[in-house]
């Protein structure tokens, strides 16, 4: 089965002092041909329910003025003479994106204030408005760029007052000699200009989770424990047979709830001193984005690190465990926020776990999350919850350490569910044993359910619930159940632990 991936490639360009001023002037053309376009699309609405395609051949004929169509009703003469078709086209294609998006939006307003509307509520929210400034890059579709080679290219660009074909030279990677080039953005950055050009790569898709787990018992799996507690994320590296090969702790969930708490308690004061209770109030809108930002940027960051885990350690396939319901939490404002957010992030760790993993050939899914903390990694029963410096009793949930009682199994409490959670995918596969010599954890909760990602087989949930797993003891593993706890008895991750926190 074949896949397709796509990636933007982002390249430095070297060019002449003068250059620059023509490169700019070129995307304040190409703003100003896509905000004519745009105006063109919103007098004429109906232009987007047309294809892509067939919404160009329109516009074209509103706007192009040529021997058929000599009279178009708004001539993008009135811009500049002699723009390129195909520069256009760039343009054009850049306006219908937008519009089509702005549109959207309006329709979804337009449903929420008839909702409101029709119950009899009051509706304050203000509609969303056209962009009043634009500041695209300039696409360049073939035929505005050529020779392009490993170092260098030529492009076709407007200086200002002419059209002028300029020679660039590019650094940074190459571009992939496999893969499909799409139409390079001139982007600028500062005092840079950059090129960033989309590929599309074709690649073997992974191969299903059945076959891997079925026909491989070398087959090795990172499984993942998200967590809200300072840990963000444990990982660990085991093959279907039950070989332990690495661990690693993924941490600044502390910082990142500090910081949290902190933006959230200052829009609870914003909020008691205006009365306001809206989100999109202009003082807190700025915190929100500030909150919304760094909860995006860690996601990705903690996605990223999960995924060049598994990759480093071979690993092809990905297990995670369902989020489960948000458990409403009492308390202050800030602390309610905070957790809901935190339940949020996981869902983005998730999602961007698993397509990134899809890109480079790793297969994802998602467990029952049922017990997977109370469960002893090595004989599956029930483990003692406790942190350290305090008795080995009970199970206070959250507590770092866990031991087991029946088969003397000890160690951190993140890593054992890390475990337990790859464990819980094998087991779909497994015959259920007869005989069940420890009484193992009664899996309750519901049946799993396909996330609905596109990018992704989830894996078809086959065995009964409670397979019990005596089989998979650790015979492999180093280091014995007595000193598991701080000898970490697999191979150190070579991958730093420690994220650089975006607000940092
Ligand atoms: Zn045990």
């Amino acid at each position: 089965m074949a896949a397709k991936a796509t990636t933007t490639i982002k390249q430095v360009l070297n060019h002449q002092a003068e250059h620059g001023a023509w490169f700019a002037a070129n995307q304040v053309l190409f703003n100003r041909v896509t905000a004519f376009y745009f105006g063109v699309i919103q007098a004429h609405e109906k232009v987007l329910a047309l294809s892509d395609k067939d919404a160009l051949t329109a516009l074209e004929k509103l706007t192009h003025t040529t021997q058929s169509n000599p009279t178009p009703v708004m001539p993008l003469e009135e811009i500049l003479e002699d723009i390129p078709a195909l520069f256009r086209r760039a343009a054009i294609n850049a306006a219908l994106g937008s519009a089509r998006s702005f549109s959207s939006h309006l329709q979804k307003w337009r449903k929420r204030k008839e909702k409101a509307e029709a119950k009899g509520k009051g509706f304050h929210e203000r509609p969303p408005v056209p962009p009043r400034a634009w500041n695209k890059s300039a696409t360049l579709y073939a035929g505005m760029w050529k020779e392009r080679a490993g170092s260098s290219m030529v492009m076709k660009v407007w200086t200002g007052t002419c059209w002028s074909w300029v020679k660039v030279r590019i650094i940074g990677r190459d571009l992939p000699t496999d893969a499909e080039i799409g139409s390079p953005q001139l982007i600028r950055r500062g005092n840079q200009w950059w090129l960033h050009t989309p590929v599309e790569k074709q690649f073997k898709s992974p191969g299903k989770i059945e076959k891997q787990v079925t026909t491989n018992a070398q087959t090795r799996m990172c499984a993942v424990d998200l967590n809200i507690n300072e840990h963000l994320a444990v990982c660990t590296i085991q093959t279907v047979e039950g070989t332990i090969l690495a661990t690693t702790f993924i941490g600044g969930g502390r910082r990142i709830s500090g910081f949290r708490k902190k933006q959230l308690g200052r829009i609870a004061r914003n909020r008691r001193k205006t009365g306001m209770i809206a989100e999109g109030e202009q003082d807190n809108a700025d915190l929100w984005r500030k909150i919304r930002q760094v909860d995006e940027q860690v996601a990705h960051l903690v996605s990223a690190r999960i995924v060049q885990f598994a990759q480093a350690h071979q690993a092809s396939i990905l297990v995670f465990e369902h989020l489960g319901n948000l458990k409403p939490e009492k308390g202050k404002y800030s602390c309610r926020g905070n957790s809901k957010r935190a339940y949020w992030m996981k869902g983005r760790i998730f999602n961007y776990a698993k397509y990134k993993a899809w890109h480079i050939g790793v297969i994802t899914s998602r467990v029952n999350p049922a017990n997977t903390s109370r469960e002893c990694h090595r004989c599956h029963s029930l483990v003692i919850r406790y942190n350290a410096g305090e008795r080995a009793e009970g199970y206070t949930p959250g507590a770092s350490l866990v031991r087991c009682s029946h088969c003397w199994m000890q160690g951190h409490a993140d890593r054992n569910a890390s475990l337990v959670i790859g464990q819980r995918l094998i087991a779909r596969y497994q015959t259920p044993l007869k005989e069940k010599p420890h009484a193992p954890v009664r899996r309750a909760g519901r049946e799993e359910k396909s996330s609905g990602v596109a990018l992704s087989q989830e894996a078809k949930s086959k065995s009964r619930p409670s397979t019990d797993l005596a089989g998979y003891g650790e015979s492999n593993e180093h280091g014995t159940a007595q000193d598991g706890l701080l000898r970490m008895d697999e191979r150190l991750s070579d991958i730093p632990c420690q994220l650089r926190l975006p607000f940092e």
